[in-house]
């Protein structure tokens, strides 16, 4: 059965396994990223990954190519990292117009392995969303929504059973729809956004606000230094504060459910999905935010695609990454992929 190399680049972390088509991860392992070293490190690390998978693989023979998730905004001949404010240059700015697939396929060369293995990129979430609609949540849909709630907020978009990319290869933002017109500012310069509201940064916002101002009785008081300093733990703090019945933190989660069914009605409205997928740190709230996202769907889309969407938790948490990256190689069909 066809395999593929998939590798998740993180600014810290890079993450790769070997995936089969029917969708299991037959080895997966991590290293540090040589981010400090610039790009051209990174796809020589990412090329000597694939060398040694390649190399002590029971059957090389099988192994059609290298999907690569990575952070940020890919063009769409899916080769360039256009931006990605988490991984940086030799003189400390972010990636802007990498050739990353290049960098790969040359060290490659170096190696050998030229014109062996195929190489295709794709943003991460991208990814996640792909590996969740063939071999999650979404298995047998047409049409998905897929979202990650963890310090940002993350989308992608399957219609008409593929992976769709928009004009400019950037569609599926759903993090950057505006909820609130005047609301707080937003890390991509518009005021409102989803992602300020319920990213990381807008929970641990609302959640402080929540608990100076009204000045109630909340567990949290002991969490406040996590809060404050906008700890990776905090919105987990959050969450178990809710689900054992603390009134401020059930508040803002059910804030944050009505603020993604806003979003998730309007999507109804506009696309009528079967399905919308929420993964991500946060998204493990389970029952203090998910009836609060239902509901609120329910209140804002008409009812036909009301009644069709579906809102479900992601099956595969971190997996779904390393599993849509393979199905860049391993199915291009659903990856949107045209054949050379
Ligand atoms: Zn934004």
């Amino acid at each position: 059965m066809n395999q593929a190399i998939s590798i998740d680049v993180g600014g810290t972390q890079i993450k790769w396994g070997l995936v089969s088509e029917a969708g299991e991860i037959l080895l997966r392992e991590q290293e540090a990223t040589e981010a400090q070293a610039g790009p051209m490190a990174v796809g020589a690390q990412i090329a000597d990954i694939a060398r040694r998978v390649y190399e002590t693989a029971p059957d090389p023979d099988a192994i059609l190519g290298i999907g690569v998730g990575c952070p940020g905004l890919i063009d769409e001949t899916r080769e360039i990292n256009m931006f990605s404010p988490n991984l940086y240059n030799l003189d400390g700015t972010s990636w802007r117009d990498i050739p990353l697939v290049k960098h790969i396929k040359d060290a490659l060369d170096a190696l050998g392995l030229s014109g062996r293995l195929d190489v295709r990129l794709e943003n991460d979430v991208n990814a996640m969303v792909l590996g969740e609609f063939l071999y999650g949540a979404g298995r047998g849909v047409q049409d998905m929504i897929g979202m990650t709630l963890g310090t940002g907020v993350g989308g992608g978009l399957v219609l008409g059973g593929r992976l769709y990319r928009g004009a400019g290869s950037t569609a599926g933002e759903i993090g950057h729809m505006t909820v609130v017109p005047d609301g707080p500012m937003c890390g991509c310069g518009n005021f409102g956004c989803l992602e300020a509201l319920v990213g990381k940064a807008g929970l641990i916002e609302r959640t402080l606000s929540a608990i100076t101002a009204r000045g109630r009785t909340t567990s949290l008081e002991d969490s406040l230094d996590a809060l404050k300093a906008l700890d990776d733990d905090a919105p987990q703090m959050i969450a178990k504060a809710a689900r054992e019945g603390d009134a401020v933190a059930l508040e803002v989660f059910a804030d944050t459910g009505r603020y993604i069914g806003t979003v998730l009605g309007s999507l109804a409205n506009l696309i009528n999905p079967e399905l919308a997928v929420i993964g991500g740190g946060i998204s493990r709230a389970g029952d203090v935010l998910f009836p609060h996202i239902e509901r609120e769907v329910r209140a804002r889309a008409m009812k036909q695609p009301a009644d069709t969407i579906r809102v479900v938790p992601a099956e595969h948490g971190n997996d779904a990454g390393m599993l849509g990256s393979a199905a860049l190689i391993l199915r291009p069909d659903a990856a949107g992929i045209d054949a050379a």
